[in-house]
């Protein structure tokens, strides 16, 4: 496979928008401070939302559907709710409200479990995020794989529907891969390596979203090296002012993607990372550039409190 990397700069960026290819698959992890949003624009023309990190007011600056609304986006086709954490799940109360929910029709909700009391005082929230959606279900390993278009999800875990949910709530993290042609992205929510030793089936993949943001309690080198990514990217951001303050990414994930040799991109450091394909090569697009040789990339974060 032909792979190409190219790092680009704001103003190009722009430029590249203007000439957008409808025939890319195009990857949005945006920096939403503490937690996960992924935004996936498949060629033709669908949208799909992993997770909606913790900003939930509509006017906070890591409210993901800020960002959507900046690049035009008018419907979600999918939406994944990979567990009941609140930094992946509260920023879909946008949609709850009266602006959120004429803005941006949903079409699907997947999730792993079920809402309900895990989810605290957001469980009729995504209830009715579900209630007004065409098509919702729980996801797991058994059933088919998700298609939109050529682009196709496979769900990798949980290998059944979860009835009874974790108290380790990260163990019901959704784990799947998304293929469009030669390239392939493997989204982990914040799966611990408990999850990742449980895998099965080809996990190979291009690209690999990190675990739990780069803690200690994922990226087990065993399951680095099933997946053996040429990027990795992990999404977290102690600085949203959120009072989250983990030190994500810790050392031992840093570690093992360096001695991987991955190629590594951080939203706290990079801002919100776009990645586009059109199923052969990769461009990678970052609002900060920073060289692989920094060492402020491979820094675990600072625990403030
Ligand atoms: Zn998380």
């Amino acid at each position: 496979m032909k792979k190409i990397s190219v790092f680009l700069t704001l103003s190009l960026l722009l430029i590249l928008f203007q000439v957008g290819h409808a025939s890319e698959l195009e990857v949005y992890f945006i920096n939403v401070g503490q937690g996960d949003s992924i935004l996936i624009k498949t060629p033709n023309n669908k949208t799909i939302l992993i997770d909606a990190g913790i900003h939930s007011a509509a006017e906070d600056g890591y409210n993901p559907f800020l960002y959507l609304k900046s690049h035009n986006i008018k419907k979600l086709d999918a939406v994944f709710i990979t567990h009941p954490h609140d930094d992946h799940y509260k920023g879909f109360n946008y949609l709850c409200t009266k602006k959120g929910e004429k803005e941006f029709p949903v079409k699907t909700v997947y999730y792993s479990v079920t809402p309900g009391p895990e989810y605290g005082k957001f469980q009729s929230c995504l209830e009715d995020i579900i209630k007004r959606s065409d098509v919702n279900g729980q996801v797991s390993a058994r059933g088919p794989p998700l298609e939109f278009g050529d682009v196709v999800f496979t769900v990798i875990y949980p290998e059944e529907p979860i009835s009874q949910p974790s108290k380790n709530k990260n163990l019901d993290s959704i784990v799947m891969k998304m293929t469009y042609k030669n390239v392939s992205f493997i989204f982990t929510g914040d799966a611990d390596k408990e999850v990742e030793d449980l895998l099965q089936g080809d996990l190979q993949s291009t690209i690999l979203k990190v675990g739990h943001h780069g803690s200690r309690t994922s990226t087990s080198k065993t399951f680095l090296k099933k997946v053996d990514p040429e990027y990795a990217v992990i999404s977290c951001n102690n600085k949203d002012g959120k009072g989250k303050t983990y030190g994500h990414p810790h050392d031992p994930a840093l570690k093992a993607l360096k001695t991987q040799k991955v190629k590594l991109y951080r939203t706290d450091l990079s801002g919100t990372i776009i990645i586009k394909s059109d199923g052969n090569s990769i461009v990678i697009i970052v609002e900060n550039e920073v060289s692989q040789n920094s060492s402020e990339l491979w820094s675990p974060g600072e625990k403030t409190q």
